[in-house]
């Protein structure tokens, strides 16, 4: 235990996921030996992060206006919906090349063991976004382990009245593991290769 600021800064870090006491304690340490104007800018991008970037009003994606850079692109196809979890996994899609349409981001996966229902993911607004008919499909694109498959087989059965055409990214995708973390060439080869879900 330090003093005061130190100690603050340490408690602080030490909230964010992925760190625990040992480093949090390196990280603080770390700032303290840095330059003055290196600690400024990581400050003030923070604050600048926490003031300016929003999620899109359509697609739920981090935006820095209204709505996301992709659902303001007219060049995207609008019959097509890509769902996922988070906005890491539209970042991991737009690498591949592979889909021109616009993308529906959950905040999540149903998780009933960390009490994640579907009324605490963007279902409804993506139910929305459905109720006009002008998409004609929708590629279910959460993550490959049991909450994205249980999401994926809810939001299927969900829209099933709908008569979308109704897709997964095919299997070749690390089963059990975090749709960011297949590489390019595999999640482009997963998305070209969907397969109808029926539910
Ligand atoms: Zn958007």
């Amino acid at each position: 235990m330090y003093e005061g600021v130190i100690q603050n800064l340490i408690d602080e870090l030490g909230l964010l996921p992925g760190v625990g006491p040992k480093g949090a304690q390196r990280m603080a340490f770390h700032l303290l030996a840095a330059d003055p104007a290196d600690v400024r800018r990581l400050a003030a991008t923070l604050l600048e992060m926490k003031e300016r970037v929003r999620f899109c009003r359509v697609c739920g994606n981090v935006a820095e206006e209204e709505e996301c850079r992709i659902c303001r692109d007219p060049r995207r196809d609008q019959a097509v919906i890509c769902v996922v979890e988070e906005s890491k996994d539209v970042v991991a899609i737009e690498k591949t090349r592979e889909f021109r349409g616009r993308y529906h981001v959950l905040g999540g996966a149903i998780s009933p063991i960390d009490g994640v229902g579907p009324d605490d993911l963007r279902i409804k607004e993506l139910m929305r976004r459905l109720a006009d008919g002008s998409v004609t499909e929708l590629i279910l694109a959460t993550d490959p382990n049991l909450e994205g498959e249980a999401t994926a087989t809810y939001l299927a059965r969900l829209v099933k009245p709908m008569k979308l055409r109704v897709t997964r990214p095919a299997s070749g995708l690390p089963v059990g593991g975090d749709l960011e973390y297949a590489d390019e060439v595999t999640l482009g080869r997963a998305f070209e290769g969907r397969r109808l879900l029926d539910v």
